[in-house]
């Protein structure tokens, strides 16, 4: 494949919203929370097979052994976060709906782990096979394994690396404070990276509501110590929500349109999580595997927001009072940001890899506004990135006609809910969708 020149500036993409940013940790010190009593560990954190517990009641753990694996392919081995005891494998209620096995490690405060090194890696089979060990997964929200992501078949061609730095989701900056806190970090995941797909062109997206985090970068790519061939790009994107969302980032950094049921490895890309590819230079360094999580806590019912670092599987409610607590009774949390997150029934849920934020709001922020009828404004098509009509789409869903979600193509639907919320009608668009999805998947099984 001809090597394409970088680009100077970012494509023109369809649709998207402009929401407030809400940053409100963007500018404090990331700060580390201590070991809680105890964390929950669910078996699936991630897209794919669930993970099958390993360890037994009563078994003495240390920080980074195995705790879940499986033989699947689509999977990512599960570690302890904490030292202590295993005290039980139970089960939980996920926000989907779901029942997952858990094993439940009681700490007993002292973080002890084994001696850990750097994994030998002399090829690229070596090194996908520390990614699988590493147990990450992609930590921008996504939770696919990467190992499975970066093994890309025979017949793709990769010719360009995107790094996703948007984090175009109000309130969260848990990538943004990985970049500013971590530079070293995401250069050197990027090239270890770069070097296994054996790609020349990385292009590096931000936001340009981060620009400390751009200059940042910038310095470092623009310098011939840190990219000496000039083949990484960072590229300042608009703030425009979801630019994060992977077919509006690769259209974006490439001006390539990823057709729909396709993949980005489909228009010659592999887009990773700017914190994965940082998480990944660490473990190659140390041998730790991922056992922590950098997470944003926010809303209007938190009486502290701050970014924080806790062992994964710590419970929401720990964190929460880590930071001081609520500041009024909480009346919707949610995992995520407040566009593509899931609200959760109850603060006792905890936190997985692939959780970048905990919001937790009061009456006035968690009220839905009651939906009034259509006025056919057009706002929501205009609007959609994925240039669908989400107008039709939700129609149709609560119609239950499949002939026509078929038509106007619901599977193609991110389910970024930008439609809801230019909606001047407050339609519950993209609640009406996600029904429909599920319908469609059942009937069609797709
Ligand atoms: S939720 Fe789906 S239909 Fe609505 S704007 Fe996003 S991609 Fe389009
Ligand atoms: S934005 Fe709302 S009111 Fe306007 S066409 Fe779409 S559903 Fe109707």
């Amino acid at each position: 494949m001809k090597k394409e020149a970088l680009p100077k500036k970012p494509y023109i993409t369809r649709g998207g919203i402009h929401v407030p940013h809400k940053k409100n940790t963007a500018a404090m010190q990331t700060v580390i929370m201590p070991p809680p009593r105890s964390v929950v560990l669910p078996m699936v954190q991630h897209i794919g097979a669930p993970c099958i517990p390993v360890v037994k009641p009563g078994q003495r753990i240390l920080v980074g052994e195995v705790i879940g694996d499986s033989e699947a392919f689509v999977c990512a081995p599960i570690h302890a976060s904490v030292s202590g005891t295993v005290k039980e494998i139970g089960s939980l209620l996920m926000p989907n709906g779901a029942s997952v096995e858990t094993v439940v490690i009681e700490s007993d405060g002292l973080m002890e782990h084994k001696e850990y090194s750097s994994p030998a890696v002399g090829s690229s089979e070596e090194l996908l096979r520390a990614v699988r060990a590493s147990g990450l997964v992609g930590l921008g929200g996504a939770g696919f394994p990467t190992h499975v992501k970066l093994r890309v078949p025979p017949d793709r061609e990769i010719d360009t690396l995107i790094i996703n730095g948007a984090e175009c989701e109000p309130y969260i900056t848990s990538d943004h404070h990985e970049i500013v806190e971590n530079s070293w970090g995401v250069m050197s995941g990027i090239y270890a990276v770069k070097e296994l797909l054996g790609v020349r062109r990385v292009i590096i997206g931000i936001e340009s509501n981060k620009p400390d985090a751009i200059e940042l970068l910038k310095n470092m790519t623009e310098n011939e110590k840190y990219d000496y061939k000039d083949e990484i790009r960072v590229l300042t994107l608009k703030a425009l929500y979801p630019q994060g969302a992977e077919k509006m980032l690769i259209k974006a950094c490439t001006g390539r349109a990823v057709p729909p049921g396709k993949l980005p490895s489909d228009v010659g890309c592999v887009v990773m999580n700017i914190t994965s590819v940082s998480f990944l230079a660490q473990y190659l360094k140390t041998g730790m595997p991922l056992v922590s999580k950098r997470i944003t806590l926010d809303g209007s019912a938190i009486k502290n927001p701050q970014t924080v670092i806790v062992p994964i599987g710590t419970q929401i409610k720990d964190i929460i009072e880590f930071c001081g607590g609520y500041s009024e009774p909480p009346k919707k949390i949610i995992y995520g940001g407040p566009m593509m997150g899931l609200a959760l029934s109850d603060d006792s849920l905890p936190v997985l890899k692939q959780t970048n934020a905990i919001l937790a709001f009061g009456e006035k922020e968690a009220e839905i506004p009651e939906a009034d009828p259509c006025i056919r404004c057009g706002r929501c098509i205009d609007n959609c990135p994925m240039s669908l009509m989400p107008v039709c789409l939700s129609a149709s869903a609560d119609n239950c006609d499949i002939e026509k979600l078929r038509k106007y193509d619901v599977m193609t639907c991110i389910e970024c809910g930008s439609c809801s919320y230019i909606c001047p009608a407050h339609r519950h668009l993209l609640q009406s969708i996600r029904t429909g999805k599920q319908l469609f998947k059942e009937k069609t099984g797709r």
